[in-house]
């Protein structure tokens, strides 16, 4: 996986693009949340499952029918709470899910993610690979593997997310302005 503190900047780098988002931060926060959620399933080696099996590691919970399912769920209490359009938060919600899956096909190393779970539980890793995986060991983190991690995931995540933010930030002004000014 990306590090965990990589996962969110998705969700920071969409929310410009979406009204809802840019009004609402407990929606951002959620969908700060819903990037690292799927790495929630790495408790499953406690309990003796193996990373290979379905709802082991980089699995079921990293697949597109549990963000699917997962945004779907978060988005009908928000719609039903906040009267809010549906659309826009649940693809906001949905891309935070499914990005850190997408994410983690981009590492070079571990197991590949079980994209399509639970109709098949084979692996996938994109052909590019350029994010250096980090490790769960804390201890080789800081041993001078963390700076290797961290590096490649500011060339590659951390600053086109900022282009996607800025850009985004900078339209949402732009319509702003010429809304306030009819
Ligand atoms: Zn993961």
């Amino acid at each position: 996986m990306p590090t965990i503190f990589t996962h969110p900047v998705i969700a920071v780098g969409l929310s410009p693009w979406f009204k809802q988002i840019r009004d609402s931060r407990l929606l951002l926060f959620t969908g700060i949340v819903l990037t690292v959620l799927p790495d929630a399933d790495v408790i499953m080696f406690r309990f003796g499952i193996p990373y290979n099996h379905l709802f082991g590691h980089r699995g079921f919970t990293h697949s597109i029918f549990f963000a699917l399912i997962i945004s779907g769920l978060i988005t009908w209490f928000f719609v039903h709470r906040h009267q809010l359009k549906w659309v826009p938060v649940w693809l906001f919600l949905f891309l935070c899910t499914m990005s850190h899956g997408l994410l983690d096909m981009l590492t070079n190393g571990g197991k590949g993610v079980a994209l399509f779970s639970p109709f098949s539980n084979e692996r996938f890793f994109f052909d590019f690979q350029p994010i250096e995986v980090s490790t769960l060991s804390i201890r080789r983190f800081l041993d001078g593997q963390g700076v290797k991690v961290i590096l490649t995931e500011l060339k590659w995540i951390w600053l086109p997310c900022l282009f996607v933010f800025v850009f985004g930030w900078l339209l949402a002004r732009a319509k702003r302005a010429s809304q306030d000014s009819q």
